[in-house]
């Protein structure tokens, strides 16, 4: 591995719906402790390269995370392996408190644990990801209550107690206010270093203002990568975002 850190590796992803190559030929490597982007215009692939490295879609190629071949495993044995997501409208249940959700979220992974990990492990990881979370003083509260922001994180929340070290991340501060944007930001530089996050982002100030590495996606292909001022040097992706 490079220099001891986790990294999932991307060679030649591609995903073909039908004669249409939705993702063509990707090759991306994503290191632990970076905050990694993925922007582009819509209809590049940015959903579709995250859907298939969750399972969700099959993709051709290969995707490499701690010596496993995402691309050959069901998205259930994706989420044991480490490899989490979030979805652009949050998937939490309104009806259950905050902490039945991280709850929820853990059980998913008790199985896995049961003989690697003492069970006293889940209520810790519950309690623990509720404070980087922010949402201790709502743990008993129904989600449904929170702000949009709030169920982001509890999404985030969600993953962490899943042991999630490799985070994909959906426009996570799209509708977010300015504060709720830079705690955002905190938040995942806090849990970034341990882990490997890749957030799908278009709001380019939170990208300027927090990416350590941006790749740049269009019509399948990546088609840029570097940081944030490489990207904005580029002149194939100033063709991209303004047409020239
Ligand atoms: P982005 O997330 O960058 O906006 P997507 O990954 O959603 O882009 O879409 C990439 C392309 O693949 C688009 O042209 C979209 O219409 C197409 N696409 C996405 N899902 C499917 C599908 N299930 N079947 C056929 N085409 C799809």
């Amino acid at each position: 591995d490079e220099q001891g850190l986790d990294y999932l590796e991307v060679r030649g992803l591609t995903v073909d719906f039908d004669g249409f190559k939705a993702v063509d030929g990707v090759d991306l490597t994503m290191l632990q402790g970076q905050l990694h982007f993925l922007i582009g215009p819509n209809g590049a692939g940015k959903t579709t390269l995250v859907d298939a490295l969750t399972g969700l879609v099959k993709g051709t190629g290969l995707a490499t995370y701690r010596n496993k071949d995402l691309l050959s495993l069901p998205s259930h044995r994706i989420v044991r392996a480490g490899v989490g997501r979030t979805f652009q409208t949050a998937t939490v249940f309104d009806e259950l408190t905050v902490l039945q959700n991280l709850d929820i979220a853990a059980g998913i992974h008790r199985g896995a644990w049961r003989l690697a990990l003492p069970r006293r492990r889940v209520p810790e990881a519950v309690e623990e990801a509720l404070e980087t979370i922010g949402l201790s003083a709502l743990r008993d509260r129904p989600a449904g209550i929170l702000a949009h922001g709030q169920k982001q994180w509890l999404e985030i929340g969600m993953l962490l107690v899943q042991d999630a070290k490799v985070m994909f991340l959906d426009e996570t501060v799209a509708g977010m206010s300015a504060e709720e944007r830079e705690e955002t930001g905190d938040l995942l530089r806090r849990i970034g270093t341990e882990r490997t996050i890749i957030v799908i982002e278009h709001d380019m100030d939170f990208v300027r203002t927090y990416a350590d590495v941006v790749t740049v996606m269009h019509a399948g292909k990546v088609l840029a990568e570097g940081s944030v001022a490489d990207i904005q040097a580029n002149e194939r992706v100033q063709e991209v975002y303004l047409g020239r």
